[in-house]
């Protein structure tokens, strides 16, 4: 997707450890026109993929899921990665190690909110190593239920996360992909 690369090479920070910065857009301060549009993308990339749910994971897939779930037509489920009281008891859990704060962390779903008949796209921001999508795809399998899609706005092409995912056969779209970058010359990306 045109636009968001070029706002990612306009506005992207390049930070030491293969971290991309996108705080001034996507997942600090956000942009919901540029969200509203991946959403349309996002749908126009799986509209014929028979999707019932979009699952993400808090917090910065959420704005993102939900822009696409107006497209969709259907709910958002946030996978909750901080225990909380709030939640019921009965739930599904994964553990994720997650690759920007380096620690092993569990996701949970309630079990009621995705039942077995459930048609799942996972959206999320960044895909690097593919562990919280692992996660989030265990969690579909338990229930049930089944991942028809997965979207991605960032994915860094040259970690292994991508590989990974594209070697289970399921159908994944990212709307950036970045094949390299550094602090010295910024970022490139992969040519469709
Ligand atoms: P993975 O599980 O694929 O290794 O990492 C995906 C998660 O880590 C995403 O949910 C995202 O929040 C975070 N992440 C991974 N790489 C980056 C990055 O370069 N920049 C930002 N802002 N977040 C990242």
């Amino acid at each position: 997707m045109k636009l968001l690369e070029e706002r990612i090479r306009r506005d992207g920070v390049v930070a030491p450890g293969n971290v991309l910065k996108v705080g001034s857009f996507l997942n600090h301060q956000m942009d919901v026109e540029l969200y509203d549009l991946m959403g349309e993308e996002f749908y126009r990339l799986f509209k014929d993929s028979g999707v019932t749910k979009i699952l993400t994971i808090e917090a910065s897939g959420i704005g993102i899921a939900c822009a696409a779930a107006r497209y969709f037509k259907c709910p958002v489920l946030c996978a909750k990665k901080t225990e909380s009281l709030n939640l019921p008891e009965d739930v599904y859990t994964s553990k994720v190690t997650s690759f920007t704060k380096r620690k092993t962390y569990t996701v949970t779903v309630a079990k009621d909110y995705l039942p077995s008949t459930d048609k799942v796209l996972i959206i999320d921001d960044f895909l690097a190593l593919g562990n919280a999508l692992f996660g989030l795809m265990d969690i579909v399998k338990q229930a049930g239920a089944e991942t028809v899609g997965i979207g991605i706005a960032v994915e860094k092409a040259f970690q292994e996360g991508g590989d990974r995912i594209r070697a289970t056969g399921i159908h994944l779209e990212s709307l950036a992909r970045v094949q390299s970058m550094s602090v010295e010359n910024g970022v490139e990306f992969a040519e469709d």
